[in-house]
């Protein structure tokens, strides 16, 4: 065993605090040893079975590793899967991915939502072809320091393809822990999660951390479900306090809900005599960014829907337009608001589009609206466009 003594200074400090770490969490919880033991000796084995096949699976590079856990964030294996694919396909390798335009790397996020991840995965290539030669970082700072990567996509990383002993909490850990622990507390707090990353470094089994994670991970997402947990088939269930409780499903807390703010929206299909569509793409710093859009925005107090989209492309892009007959009202919901957008054709009065409040802006067929990356609402305009009788006049 490593004594603290025989350490460098700056790792002497790490590992006492560590330990004292490690101490109090076995004076909080009596089944720490128990619940360590049990996912060296049952949990690793039961992931060996029992592991899922999935793409990023096959091959743990750390650009794989990476790309994979980004999309996985807030998205089901099941829809991430195909995004994998089809991005692999087309960035077989890191130095690919630097080598293309923003533009094409959001076409292919379409869909996956969190778009500034596409934007800063992107970024953080094109650093790593520079700074790196080309070679994804090894060392958790250098992961850490590169755009859009925090410390779980980190320990990601470094645990996965590099086998580093660190742990990761993602939701589903942060489920398992909850549950493993009866930890009562609020996770949505920062020392609640310290508390639980103590706990995931502590269960960590050292020198097996890429399989640990995954088995951690693995069993929040197919045995210790948010509802109904199938302890019965859980190979950590004889140490597990939650299940000892009689209640697990209760552990994590959860706080009420929060009430979404509701926004509504106008967007104008703008026409010109040939038949085309006006399109605008999102200023990079806005939400959104980079994306293409039926240009519009947020409907003002006292404001019908046809004003506001006459303000808005004014402001937009320079236009005064007529708004014409309505296409469709789309709705959806971001994670921190709630939006209805109001659609109508719109033609030019006076004025031409200038990139005044946006990136860009295209004139284009029908037909080349799926060229450009779109957000999911804009998606759904598309289809309602496409699905019209007749052709655009
Ligand atoms: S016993 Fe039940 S609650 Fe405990 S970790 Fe296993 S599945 Fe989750």
């Amino acid at each position: 065993m490593i004594s603290a003594k025989t350490l460098d200074p700056a790792r002497r400090v790490w590992k006492i605090a560590s330990l004292a770490a490690e101490c109090a969490m076995g004076e909080r919880y009596d089944n720490v040893d128990e619940v360590a033991e049990a996912v060296r000796n049952r949990l690793l084995p039961w992931f060996a079975v029992h592991q899922r096949q999935m793409p990023w699976r096959t091959r743990r590079t750390p650009y794989r590793v990476w790309i994979s856990e980004l999309m996985l964030q807030q998205t089901r294996v099941d829809q991430a899967t195909p995004y994998f694919n089809r991005f692999m396909r087309r960035f077989p390798t890191l130095k690919a991915l630097a080598g293309a335009s923003q533009e094409e790397v959001l076409k292919l996020w379409e869909g996956l939502g969190y778009y500034s991840r596409a934007r800063n995965l992107h970024k953080a290539a094109q650093i790593i072809a520079a700074d790196f030669k080309g070679r994804f970082p090894r060392d958790p700072a250098a992961i850490r320091s590169l755009p859009g990567i925090g410390d779980y996509t980190a320990a990601a990383i470094g645990s996965l393809a590099y086998n580093l002993d660190m742990a990761v909490v993602d939701g589903n850990v942060v489920r398992v822990l909850s549950r493993l622990f009866a930890f009562a507390g609020d996770t949505r707090l920062q020392a609640s999660r310290a508390e639980l990353q103590q706990m995931a470094d502590r269960l960590l089994v050292q020198g097996q951390a890429g399989n640990y994670n995954e088995a951690m991970m693995e069993l929040g997402a197919t045995l210790c479900l948010p509802r109904k947990p199938r302890c019965d088939d859980c190979p950590l269930v004889e140490t597990c306090s939650g299940f000892r409780s009689g209640d697990p499903a209760r552990f994590p807390a959860k706080p009420p809900p929060k009430k979404l703010p509701h926004i509504v929206v106008g967007a104008g299909v703008v026409t010109n005599r040939k038949g085309e569509v006006l399109i605008a793409q999102r200023r990079d710093q806005d939400m959104l960014g980079g994306l293409w859009e039926f240009p519009g925005g947020k409907q003002e107090p006292g404001e019908t829907i046809r004003e506001c989209i006459v303000r808005e492309l004014k402001e937009e892009l320079g236009i005064v337009v007529e708004t014409g007959e309505f296409l469709a009202t789309v709705r959806h919901t971001y994670s921190h608001f709630s939006m209805e957008m109001h659609t109508y054709f719109a033609r030019i009065r006076s004025g031409r589009p200038r990139s005044l409040h946006c990136k860009d802006y295209r004139w284009i067929c029908i037909a080349q609206l799926r060229d450009f990356p779109y957000s999911k609402a804009d998606l759904k305009i598309i289809e309602a466009l496409e699905s019209l009788p007749r052709p655009l006049r």
